[in-house]
Order: C-alpha cells, then sequence, then structure tokens
C-alpha cells in the first residue's frame, strides 16, 4: 500500500494523526501533515483508510 499527500493543499486539522499516528504526523511549525511512512504495512491499512476518509481537504490518496 502507498500513501501520497498533497501537502500544500493540506489545512492541518490533524484528523489523519488521530486515526493512524504511526503513519501521520504534523508540523510543528504550522501543523501541515507530515508523512512518517509513504509505504505503510499492512496492519496499518484500516487506518490509513479512515484517516483519508476523515480528512477534510482530501489530500490523502491511498493506492491499494
Ligand atoms: S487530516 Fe488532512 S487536512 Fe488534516 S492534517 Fe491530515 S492531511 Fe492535513
Amino acid at each position: 500500500m502507498k500513501i501520497a499527500i498533497d501537502a500544500g493543499a493540506c489545512i492541518g486539522a490533524g484528523q489523519c494523526v488521530l486515526s493512524a499516528p504511526a503513519v501521520f504526523d504534523q508540523d510543528e511549525r504550522d501543523g501541515t501533515v507530515v508523512l512518517l511512512q509513504p509505504e505503510p504495512s499492512l496492519n496499518l491499512r484500516n487506518a490509513v483508510l479512515e484517516a483519508a476518509e476523515k480528512c477534510p481537504a482530501r489530500v490523502i490518496e491511498v493506492d491499494e
């Protein structure tokens, strides 16, 4: 599974971090998303899909 994010369009809502803290973090300065794992293992699949679904800016793309 591969993840792509459009950090430029991120509004820093932080939903992704709440859903999948092992995969996403937020920049300390402006709160925008930081991708910790571009290719997370399958056991994180549900958390990643939830993050993508809940992201209000729809900037998380998941390629399964
Ligand atoms: S949930 Fe979306 S908008 Fe919010 S920090 Fe994560 S990527 Fe950015």
